[in-house]
This record gives structure tokens, sequence and C-alpha cells, in this order.
């Protein structure tokens, strides 16, 4: 039996219009939540994700600024444009693309970032919130994946997690957003004895390794929950062939393309896992849906005496 398809398309659509509504709600308060984005230098992956962001700010109603030193700048320089950000009242959320460019301390920009206004959720008084389950913002992706779960009905409590991948953006916080909803959670890296062993005992398997379709039908236990995190693109004919060989619709993207998008998950793992998550169309459309999130819900911490209903 095939896997029920976990649709990232719809449960982000469904997100962003509650979001849109209730910056409506807010707009008749006369407050609108504001994001800046700083996006230092050329990088032409970052720009596409910045334009993504934009969009949807202006499509639910959220004000947004970009700010874009050129490649040169300095630590320094991001610092006092940091600092900036951090006084200004209409300014909710902060977001500073990574990667930032090479002579820039990135770690010391990002500690720069203001907690209450710290929408990726990475800074450790965010961290330190999220692991004493305080209110604070939440990273996006790992809290997209808890929508994908609760949106689809997937039971968390009680059940067995493993996260294959311990980084502090994907692996870590979606671990302990896990803990935070009681389940038993494993995470496995790239030192895990017997890895197929251990994921074969998840209920909730997470992949977010960055290796194409590493998890095979061999680490999951039938009937099992898969999110797959990885996004990772194949340009080589032998290896789209390897997951894809047969399936006429990858065929057309990768011939008109050159090239397609595959998850961490084998193909192969839908043949046993009760549900699962497509890439694209999985993971992926919940992180800009829950930076919007992010940003209202900034709003609502900082400024919760003037919002009607604070969260
Ligand atoms: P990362 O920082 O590179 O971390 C990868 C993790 O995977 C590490 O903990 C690493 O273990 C582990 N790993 C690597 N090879 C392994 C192996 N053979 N066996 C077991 N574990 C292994 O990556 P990330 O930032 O978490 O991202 C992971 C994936 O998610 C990437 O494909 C990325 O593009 C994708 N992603 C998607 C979204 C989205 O919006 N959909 C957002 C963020 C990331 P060690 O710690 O031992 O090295």
């Amino acid at each position: 039996m095939s896997a029920i398809i976990l649709n990232g398309i719809k449960i982000a659509a469904d997100i962003r219009s509650e979001v849109a509504a209730e910056v409506k709600t807010l707009a008749s308060s006369g407050l609108r939540p504001g994001l800046a984005v700083i996006l230092a230098g050329n990088n032409s992956a970052s720009e596409i994700y910045v334009r993504g962001k934009a969009k949807s700010c202006e499509e639910l109603g959220i004000r947004s600024e970009k700010l874009t030193p050129p490649e040169s700048v300095s630590t320094r320089e991001l610092l006092d444009l940091v600092h900036e950000l951090n006084r200004r009242d209409d300014i909710d959320g902060i977001l500073v693309q990574l990667p930032l460019p090479p002579q820039v301390d990135s770690k010391r920009v990002l500690m720069a970032v203001d907690p209450a206004k710290d929408v990726d959720g990475f800074h450790p008084v965010n961290v330190g919130f999220l692991s004493t389950q305080r209110p604070g913002l939440v990273p996006c992706t790992p809290a997209g994946i808890i929508e994908i779960l609760k949106r689809s009905n997937i039971l968390i409590a009680g059940q067995e997690a493993v996260v294959v991948g311990r980084s502090d953006i994907v692996g870590k916080p979606v671990a302990m957003l896990l803990i935070n909803g009681n389940a038993t959670v494993t995470v496995c890296h790239s030192k895990t004895r017997d890895l197929p062993g251990v994921c074969r005992r998840a209920d909730i398997l997470v992949a977010a390794i960055g290796r194409a379709g590493m998890i095979t039908r061999d680490f999951v236990k039938p009937g099992a929950t898969v999110i797959d995190v990885g996004m990772n693109t194949i340009t080589d004919r032998a290896e789209f062939e390897r997951f894809f060989a047969g399936n006429a619709k990858r065929e057309e993207t990768f011939r008109a393309k050159g090239s397609t998008l595959i998850g961490d998950v084998h193909p192969n793992a839908a043949e046993v896992a009760g549900a699962i998550t497509p890439v694209p169309g999985g993971v992926g459309p919940l992180t800009i849906a829950m930076l919007m999130v992010n940003t209202v819900r900034a709003m609502k911490l900082r400024r919760g005496s003037e919002v009607a209903a604070p969260c």
C-alpha cells in the first residue's frame, strides 16, 4: 500500500489565510506588522528566497522592507544596521539572510538581533525559551513540521520519534518541539550506529540530512509517518534514473530544466510509510508560511499591550 501524501502546499495556504485574517484584524486597530530583511551582497539564491518572502508579506498585508548592503559590507556596518532595526518600533521582525559575505562575522551579527524580533528563532535566548517551554520565537521549518503533523491529525504524544540530523536550524529544534509535544525522541547523526535499525523504531521519522534519497524503505517501520526536510538538486542523469526511472512527470521536469529536486527520503519509502511529505510540496512551503506567523507573533509578544488579543 502506498503512503498518504501530506500536502504542504495546502497546509501552508491554510496557515497563510489565517495570518491574513489576523493581519486584517490588527489593521482595524491601526497596527501593521513589519518585517525587515537584510540581504547583503549578491547571492542569487538568497535573492530568490528574499523575493519569495517579500511577496508573501505583500499578499498577507505585512509590511516588508529589504535592506541591501553591498558585498563589501563590514561586520561593524551590519551591526549598526541591526541595532538601528532593533530600535525601530515599526519593525517587528528582523531576518538576516544567510550566507553573509565571507569577511563578515555572521555569528556576531545574528547575536545582535533583538531576541524579541528574531523571527528565525536562532538566537540563543529563543533557543532557551524553546527548551524551557516559555513563549518565544520558534525556528520556521521545525515549527512548520509540527503544523504538518497536527493539521494531519498525526498523534505526537507518546509516539516514538526519530530525527536524523542535529543542526541548530532543523534537527535540534524539531527534536525539542517533539519532546515538548510528549514524543519519545531519538536524535541521530553521522556517528549513529545502525541508523536503519534506529529509524525503524520510529512512528514519526524526520529526515534532515542533506543527502539525496538516503532514507530508503529499509529505514521505515510499516505505517510510520515520514517527514522529509531535505532539499537536494539532482542534475546527473544516472542519479536521476536511480531515483525516478519510469516516473513520467519527473522525466518531463528533468528534461525541461536539466535538474529536479529530491529530499533525503528515497521514493521507495512511500511503499512502506503510512504518510509522507513529498519533495517538492511538503515541508518547503511551510517555512515561509511560518515566517509570516512568527512576524505577527513577534508583534504580539512585543507590543502585547497595544494588541487586543495577545498570544
Ligand atoms: P546540516 O546543517 O548540514 O546538518 C545535516 C545533519 O545530517 C548533521 O547533523 C549530520 O550529522 C547529519 N548527517 C549527515 N550525513 C549523515 C549520515 N550519512 N548519516 C546520518 N546523519 C548524517 O543540514 P540542515 O541545515 O539541517 O539541512 C538538512 C536538509 O534540510 C538539507 O537538505 C537542507 O537543504 C534542508 N532544509 C530544508 C528546509 C526547508 O525549508 N524545506 C529548511 C532548512 C533545511 P553530523 O552532525 O554528525 O555532521
